[in-house]
């Protein structure tokens, strides 16, 4: 219910993952919540996720026997992020995370409960480094969980208005009283800024997170396109502190993919990455959590090394990865390729005899179905790969760059304490205003905790920002 001076108790300002959690949990408090969406259609970057989302001792977990504690999920975390976040944020998200999956299974959302070998199909999976599996991926992924989360703001009575592009907080006396959108003024007891990140504003992404840059003509950005970074012009009205400077995710890609890997596809799994030296430095398939990393930390250009039995053998019908696709890119350049690995070493500039003992060492362990350097077997095994990878030696053979270019989600967000609410540079709360996904910074870090860490920090979050701006409001 609404006050006299106000027109709605909680405001929300974006319509993706974090939005439509505060708005629907708002609601369920018994609040007037009225959200704000800047796009034609609700969603936003969650819309085009996986949706894969990562908590611990859920029921899905349960179910199948996995043993799991919040204090397991927040020591990994942490570990992960070199202890670079807030404990107390984040051991409030690990164990938030569980509940919220609960709450989103009791609203319809379907995990079922069996084991997945990827982020698409429906259970519970593993994205490479946590001790314990808890990915969990919902039936019709990211898209899947905001239609079902739209059915609990529409059956609690809150209105989703398109097309408005929040653009000012009303603020009196040090406190948020609303927000201005289209030249309208609307009150409230308290806002959410639920606005998502930066990543398609080229001028932010060079301020808040330059190291996408270094990906140079390759990179290429799959967030929502409302991903503009109002909420940093929104804090900055009021004073907030930012958290998340420097950081997001970037997955790494064949220097000539485009496009996310549901429409690129996937290089073969007979290949071997590279360094400068020509040397093996990673197993190839290593979860998002450290492959860009390990990438970066080579010094120089890394390579991905294949033979034309494993290009030819590219299923058809991808935007990228298919063996016509490959070859047109050996004719633009992106692709190197040479009738010998001593042909090709040279191409790429890397020592001859380096790369013809990595190349025979990997056939010498990857065909037979172990990786004793790596450990890959154990990562092929996890993605439901059943028969070893064919050795890497049927000419002509390729390499193209491997790099850190896809840029899928930013982390530099308005500083939040363990309640969603906003800081201010002296670690205060800004009384009245919340926020959460990647728009409210200091859960997600510097490194990517997989798989769904993004997606559960908007969801987990932006059900306790409703939670208390309905408790504020
Ligand atoms: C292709 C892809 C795959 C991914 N897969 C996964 C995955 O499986 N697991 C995982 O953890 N993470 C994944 N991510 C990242 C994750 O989806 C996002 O970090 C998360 O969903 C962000 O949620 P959000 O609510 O903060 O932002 P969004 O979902 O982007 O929602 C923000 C909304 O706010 C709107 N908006 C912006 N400015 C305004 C304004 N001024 N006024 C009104 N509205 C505004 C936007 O249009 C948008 O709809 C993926 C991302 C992409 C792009």
């Amino acid at each position: 219910m609404s006050t006299p001076e106000n027109d709605y108790d909680v405001i929300v300002i974006g319509g993706g993952g974090a939005g439509l959690a505060a708005a629907a949990s708002a609601a369920e408090r018994g609040r007037s919540v009225i959200l704000f969406e800047s796009e034609g259609e609700l969603g936003g970057s969650t819309q085009l996720s996986a949706g894969m989302f990562t908590a611990a001792a859920t029921s899905v977990q349960k179910a199948l026997g996995v043993d799991d504690t919040v204090d397991r999920y927040f020591q990994h975390y942490m570990d992960l992020n070199q202890w670079l976040l807030k404990p107390g944020l984040v051991r409030r998200f690990c164990e938030l995370a569980g509940p919220t999956l609960e709450w989103l299974l009791d609203l319809g959302v379907e995990v079922p409960a069996q084991v997945s070998s990827d982020a698409h199909t429906p259970g519970l999976t593993r994205a490479g480094v946590e001790d314990v599996w808890r990915a969990h991926v919902p039936k019709d992924q990211g898209y899947g969980l905001v239609q079902v989360l739209d059915r609990a703001r529409k059956a609690a009575g809150v209105e989703a208005v398109l097309h408005t592009r929040v653009e000012r907080l009303l603020v009196e006396d040090g406190r948020v009283r609303g927000v201005v959108a289209d030249g309208v003024e609307l009150r409230s007891g308290a806002v959410v800024v639920a606005s998502g990140g930066l990543a398609q504003d080229p001028a932010l992404v060079e301020r808040w997170f330059p190291d996408a840059l270094r990906a140079g003509d390759s990179l290429f950005v799959v967030a929502a396109p409302g991903s503009r970074g109002d909420h940093l012009v929104l804090g900055e009205q009021v004073g907030a502190s930012v958290a998340g400077d420097g950081w997001g995710l970037m997955l790494p890609t064949a220097q000539f993919v485009r496009h996310h890997h549901w429409q690129a596809g996937f290089p073969p799994v007979s290949r071997v990455h590279v360094n400068p030296q020509g040397r093996r430095f990673m197993d190839e398939d290593a979860s998002y959590a450290v492959s860009g990393g390990l990438i970066d930390a080579q010094g120089g250009p890394a390579w991905m090394v294949f033979d034309d039995a494993a290009r030819r053998a590219l299923p058809e019908g991808y935007a990228d990865w298919t063996p016509s696709r490959v070859t047109e890119h050996v004719g633009t350049g992106a692709v190197v390729a040479a009738e010998d690995l001593s042909g090709l070493a040279e191409r790429i500039g890397v020592p001859a005899d380096h790369l013809l003992a990595t190349v025979e060492r990997w056939n010498d362990q990857l065909p037979y179905g172990s990786d004793v350097d790596f450990q890959r077997d154990q990562t092929l095994a996890a993605k439901g790969v059943t028969t070893p990878p064919a050795p890497i030696a049927t000419p002509p053979f390729h390499a193209t760059r491997v790099l850190p270019t896809e840029l899928v989600c930013t982390h530099a967000g308005l500083e939040i304490d363990a309640n969603a609410a906003v800081l201010d540079q002296r670690a205060r709360p800004i009384p009245g205003l919340y926020a959460a996904g990647e728009a409210g910074g200091g859960v997600l870090g510097n490194r990517y905790v997989g798989g769904g860490n993004a997606v559960a920090n908007a969801l987990t979050l932006g059900r306790l920002a409703g939670q208390n701006a309905a408790a504020t409001a």
